[in-house]
């Protein structure tokens, strides 16, 4: 299941920061709860954006708006997983994560 590998990625990177010379604290979001409303969808789309946006800015990573995404669409749906795995596979080589 994606979200159970995501949340583990992005607890990964709370932890790396956390743990730096100079903490950086990240918010710790659940970003595995889910509701299939509207509103939580887009919630959670834009609690998951301000997180990246943190960690593009601390790790020099780019990436695309990640809240702009209709996750109903199926096809909108596999390139946002897409454009997502290959943020997070940049940010954890940033950070040294294997
Ligand atoms: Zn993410």
């Amino acid at each position: 299941m994606w979200r159970q590998e995501h949340q583990y990625e992005h607890t990964q990177f709370v932890s790396v920061f956390q743990g730096q010379p100079t903490p950086i604290d990240l918010p710790d979001y659940d970003f595995t709860s889910w509701e299939e409303t509207p509103q939580f969808r887009t919630n959670w789309l834009i609690s998951h954006e301000a997180i990246h946006e943190q960690l593009r800015v601390l790790t020099g990573v780019t990436g695309v708006n990640l809240a702009d995404v209709d996750l109903t669409k199926e096809d909108e749906f596999y390139d946002w997983l897409d454009d997502h795995r290959s943020e997070h596979a940049e940010i954890r080589s940033a950070l040294g994560i294997s």
